[in-house]
């Protein structure tokens, strides 16, 4: 049992592997999250699944007894001895060891699941939470669902309403192309080592068709960053100052296009965002 702390430290002293802390290394011990990530995930015959970070392979069994097919990408190396013990019986699970954030995934999954639905599951690694999932999407891969754990906070910052206050730049970021949605919480009690924060699992809906119009993505990104780097104070000087043009202009023009010139990113829609971002295109062309 991949959940039981004697195992897991016979297994950790058997094969020499220490937790690298840096890695965001906090293995799940409780035996009931990752058979729920699994089946609330997707996991289901012919069905291919992509685990980000493995660990000792807790997740990665319930995905290869459910999928038909396993891709797991794993940074650390030292965890390849106690793998090939821990998935020794599942012949539809690859370990791949490399960084998720240098892997093409469109090619792994052209490679590996030429034929079949694909989905990600995974208890991310919280130092790149952000990344990881920016990336997913941005990529535009062909994939069917997310299911990631990640940190309370980022959760509820993820799952937060556009225009409250909550709402925060990867909040607009993601929902320009998904529906978040938070699935369960699970106690920091459930992970060895024990972190100092709750984790919680969230699932990223991807829209089939995008429901905003965005000519240059990158620069649309850039616009919310600017537009949240303070995002209780109003939008207008942090954009204005960073896309160099006069505050007085793009206030004038917010105004035109229905956004207050005193509005917080915080106070915008989707909608309004991608006003401002047509705004900017614009002026800075
Ligand atoms: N899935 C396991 C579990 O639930 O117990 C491990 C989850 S642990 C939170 C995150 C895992 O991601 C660790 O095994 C870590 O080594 C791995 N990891 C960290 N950074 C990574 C990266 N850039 N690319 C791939 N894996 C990474």
């Amino acid at each position: 049992k991949l959940t039981d702390i004697s195992t897991i430290r016979q297994l950790f002293e058997k094969h020499g592997f220490s937790f690298t802390k840096s890695l965001g290394q906090n293995f799940l011990i409780n035996p009931t999250v990752c058979p729920k990530i699994a089946e609330m995930g997707g996991a289901g015959k012919n069905v291919g699944a992509i685990e980000i970070g493995t660990g000792i392979g807790v997740l990665t069994r319930e995905l290869a007894k459910r999928c038909e097919k396993v891709a797991a990408i794993e940074i650390d190396t030292g965890l390849k001895p106690i793998l090939d013990e821990t998935l020794e019986e599942y012949d539809n699970v690859e370990v791949i060891f490399a960084d998720v954030m240098e892997t093409d995934l469109n090619k792994l999954i052209a490679e590996k699941f030429p034929d079949m639905d694909v989905i990600v599951c995974a208890n991310l690694p919280y130092y790149i939470t952000s990344p990881v999932i920016m990336k997913l999407l941005e990529e535009k891969l062909p994939i069917k669902a997310i299911t990631v754990m990640v940190q309370l906070e980022a959760a509820d910052r993820i799952c937060a309403a556009v225009g409250s206050r909550e709402c925060g730049a990867i909040t607009a970021s993601i929902n320009y192309y998904a529906k978040p949605k938070k699935l369960f919480r699970v106690n920091r009690g459930s992970f060895m080592p024990a972190p100092n924060v709750d984790s919680a699992v969230i699932s990223l809906e991807r829209y089939e068709q995008p429901p905003y119009k965005v000519d240059n993505e990158p620069l649309f990104f850039e616009v919310i960053k600017q537009a949240f780097a303070q995002r209780r104070k109003q939008l207008a000087n942090p954009v204005s100052a960073y896309f160099k043009i006069p505050k007085a202009v793009l206030a004038e023009k917010m105004t035109e296009g229905g956004i207050p010139a005193t509005a917080r990113a915080e106070q915008l829609t989707m909608a309004e965002l991608v006003k401002l971002y047509e705004i900017i295109d614009e002026l800075k062309k």
